[in-house]
């Protein structure tokens, strides 16, 4: 059985007061009834340390939102995995599109930071997904095989189980846009049927597959309903503390 995930993704919002107040309210949400999935939280750098403060009476768990290719050292600005691991955080964000957009991210530094992480004890959520032009010339499939195959095929099928991949078609991320649960549906297939390839049937049966865009209390339980689909790397909708709450109970 499948892991099934909610994941929040808080990028460059909150603050100290905010942030305190968003985990409360999830907290108390939560705490009433226990939802059927693994919850994660993934506020930013110097937050990090409230949230597993706030959240170590709960089974939430703190992921970090990117982290350096390099194990330390000269690297002004760059926080390194082990950092991460002391803290107490369980996991990271690799390869987000605004990563990959904004910090010219690509899939050897990504699949870097992969190694990196499983190194240290870290789950790494792998974010893949295609802009809007390559849908629209019909180049989704060969940009997700390429992603996949770049990053993280070539880890062990021990390393390689202790992945979670998002799949994110970058037009769907923040435009309200989401990708209709069919479209979503056969991306998470053709992923699955890629691992199998590469690894085994089994290995590919165990890994669980995010969808992220756009997902909200409305759209999730069609989403979350489809065969490849294990939950979802929410954005906007992990700011609120009722939305996120509902779409814990999606499944
Ligand atoms: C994201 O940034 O990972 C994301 C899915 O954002 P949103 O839910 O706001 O589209």
């Amino acid at each position: 059985m499948r892991t099934k995930i909610v994941a929040g993704n808080w990028k460059m919002n909150l603050n100290a007061s905010t942030s305190e107040e968003l985990l409360e309210g999830i907290s108390i949400q939560i705490a009433q009834n226990k939802p059927n999935c693994q919850i994660i939280v993934a506020p930013a750098f110097p937050l990090l340390q409230l949230a597993l403060e706030k959240l170590k009476q709960t089974d939430i768990q703190v992921y970090a939102q990117d982290m350096s290719e390099h194990i330390s050292g000269a690297y002004t600005g760059e926080v390194s995995a082990q950092m991460l691991t002391s803290l107490g955080v369980k996991g990271v964000i690799l390869g987000h599109s605004e990563q990959r957009q904004y910090h010219g991210q690509d899939d050897e530094k990504i699949g870097k930071k992969i190694k990196l992480a499983l190194e240290n004890n870290l789950t790494p959520i792998y974010c893949i997904g295609e802009t809007l032009e390559q849908r629209e010339n019909g180049k989704h499939f060969t940009t997700i095989e390429t992603q996949i195959s770049n990053a993280l095929f070539s880890l062990s099928k021990e390393a390689i189980q202790k992945v979670i991949l998002a799949y994110e078609p970058v037009w769907a991320i923040g435009t309200g846009k989401t990708a209709s649960p069919q479209q979503a549906e056969e991306i998470h297939g053709f992923i699955r049927e890629k691992l199998a390839q590469t690894f085994s049937l089994e290995v590919a049966s165990e890994i669980s597959i995010l969808y992220g865009g756009s997902v909200n209390p409305s759209n999730a339980k069609e989403i979350f309903a489809q065969p490849n689909i294990d939950g979802g790397l929410i954005g906007g909708a992990s700011l609120k503390a009722e939305d996120f709450s509902t779409l814990c109970y999606s499944f």
